[in-house]
């Protein structure tokens, strides 16, 4: 474990050099796992009577975007910083959905979209769903959610098990300020009770309209974005949503993202200071990341790149290790049962992996894109990526048809633009025995994650939100709903139908 004194001085560095100190500094040991009851007593308000527990998501806020993350982003994030010197940085994590409803429903149940049947942001988590809230009000916590986005209030299903909520119903979004002001004001409510907490921000959200003072750090306000001797490159150019579409200078969508990502963290010193908060269990989870035009889209998260995969998670606990990376794979489903581990509650039945136990972690990363348009998996340096609908469709995986794999050098190709199996045009049939035997067996895998038996009651058809529906039609997203409730996996007959095993 690293001193607390040496990331002091990291933080006072640039995360360049700070990088360069400290890379190798920054050790990965981990302490003994904390028994139950060890956290039970350690979660207590220092009074030793009640429990607090904390837990803060936030959707699009990319793993990079973390001034500890050590990712070559310059990046102002001294209140996550602070979490991460008192706690845990979980080095290599990510989500398994990139719609925040999805990956909260995921987050919320420990399981994944496959199983929750919720993989879209039309559906709504069914009544028949056991959630994390629903464990700690079994326990006799009180309960209690602020958020920042209406699509994740009432309409999504996942307040269920919280006895208190306030989420917007008039407006699509909160400010993190705002949002924060009124968790504060549920944890007064709870007073003397063991509680848990669960605040949503939204605020890394498109459109990204941070506050004036923030966005003239970010960005130097004599530069100007339309510069007509600037020219964007060809990715960026077609991506920027119309009313950017003037824009030339590349740094400006950037600097408004880290202006946002910097205000939301601002917002969250009042909360992370106080005392009950400061000596309970603490966790910070990214819901999806999102692209930021490299790979000509903007604002989105559509497919199942890195950028939309990997995202910040931080956990701080009453003797748990501080100020410690931990390398080792985690995921948004194993949030649950490691929050209910560090409260000192039973973890029996609630799937997903506690962070703090010792030992090595699978690194498989399953996820299910929005509407079930495609899934992929990424293991070791190779990423599988399968077409779920048919061609006629206009998205990235158009280039193939339903099911024809696609494969990618995640190390040499981040943004998965060069689809191994189609080194040409790109217009081939991809046959199974083009996988090669790590492939085939990733694809058989990944099949069998997909087509679980989704459980009964957990997804409900729900109503669309009329605020997001314009939002991302102004981003260029396509069509209407389109697997709504629908299983993910649907044979076909093709050559990788053919291939693989029945069920
Ligand atoms: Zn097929």
């Amino acid at each position: 474990m690293r001193p607390l004194s040496c990331l002091s001085v990291a933080a006072a560095m640039t995360a360049r050099k700070a990088f360069l100190l400290l890379a190798c500094a920054w050790t990965i040991a981990l302490a003994a796992p904390v028994s139950s009851a060890a956290a039970a007593s350690a979660a207590t308000d220092g009074q030793g009577a009640s429990r607090t527990v904390v837990l803060v998501t936030a959707s699009w806020h990319r793993a990079d975007h973390l001034n500890l993350a050590f990712r070559g982003v310059d990046v102002l994030t001294p209140t996550l910083d602070d979490l991460a010197r008192r706690g845990v940085l979980f080095g290599d994590a990510s989500t398994v959905a990139p719609s925040p409803r999805a990956a909260a429903a995921a987050l919320m149940t420990g399981r994944p979209p496959p199983v929750t049947g919720v993989y879209d942001e039309e559906t709504r988590l069914g009544d028949a769903a056991q959630t994390l809230a629903e464990r700690f009000e079994a326990a006799g916590w009180f309960t209690c959610a602020s958020l920042g986005e209406r699509p994740l209030g009432e309409a999504s299903g996942l307040l269920q098990g919280f006895q208190r909520s306030d989420a917007p119903s008039d407006v699509r979004r909160r400010e993190a300020r705002d949002v924060v002001q009124r968790a504060l004001a549920l944890l007064d409510e709870a007073d003397g009770r063991d509680v848990f907490l669960w605040v949503h921000l939204g605020d890394a959200a498109w459109p990204h309209d941070p506050p004036q003072a923030l966005l003239d750090d970010a960005y130097e306000p004599r530069d100007d974005p339309r510069d007509p001797r600037l020219k964007l490159p060809m990715p960026f150019l077609r991506a920027l949503p119309l009313p950017y579409a003037d824009i030339t200078d590349r740094n400006w969508p950037w600097c408004r993202y880290k202006a946002c990502i910097r205000a939301l963290d601002a917002a969250l010193a009042p909360l992370f200071e106080t005392p009950r908060v400061l000596s309970g269990v603490t966790a910070y989870v990214g819901l999806q990341g999102m692209a930021l035009g490299q790979s000509g889209l903007f604002y989105k998260a559509f497919g199942t790149a890195p950028e939309i995969a990997e995202v910040p998670l931080l956990v701080s606990a009453p003797d748990a290790p501080r100020g410690v990376r931990d390398p080792r794979p985690a995921s948004v489903l194993d949030v649950g049962v490691t929050l209910l581990a560090r409260a000192g509650l039973p973890v029996d039945g609630f799937p997903g992996r506690d962070l703090f136990a010792k030992g090595e972690r699978d690194g498989d990363r399953f996820m299910l894109s929005e509407h079930a348009v495609s899934a992929s998996l990424a293991r070791g340096d190779l990423q599988l990526v399968i077409p779920l609908q048919p061609r006629k469709l206009p998205f990235l995986t158009d280039k193939r048809n339903m099911h024809q794999a696609m494969l990618f050098d995640v190390a040499a190709d981040p943004l998965l633009e060069h689809d191994l199996l189609a080194p040409g045009d790109g217009d081939v049939v991809a046959e199974p025995r083009e996988l090669g035997q790590r492939g085939l067996a990733m694809l058989t895998d990944l099949v069998t994650w997909l087509r679980v038996e989704p459980l009964e009651g957990w997804a409900e058809p729900g109503e669309p939100d009329p605020d997001e529906e314009a939002l991302r039609a102004e981003l260029g997203y396509a069509g209407r709903p389109l697997a709504t409730l629908r299983p993910p996996w649907r044979p076909d007959g093709c050559p990788i139908c053919r291939a693989l095993k029945p069920r």
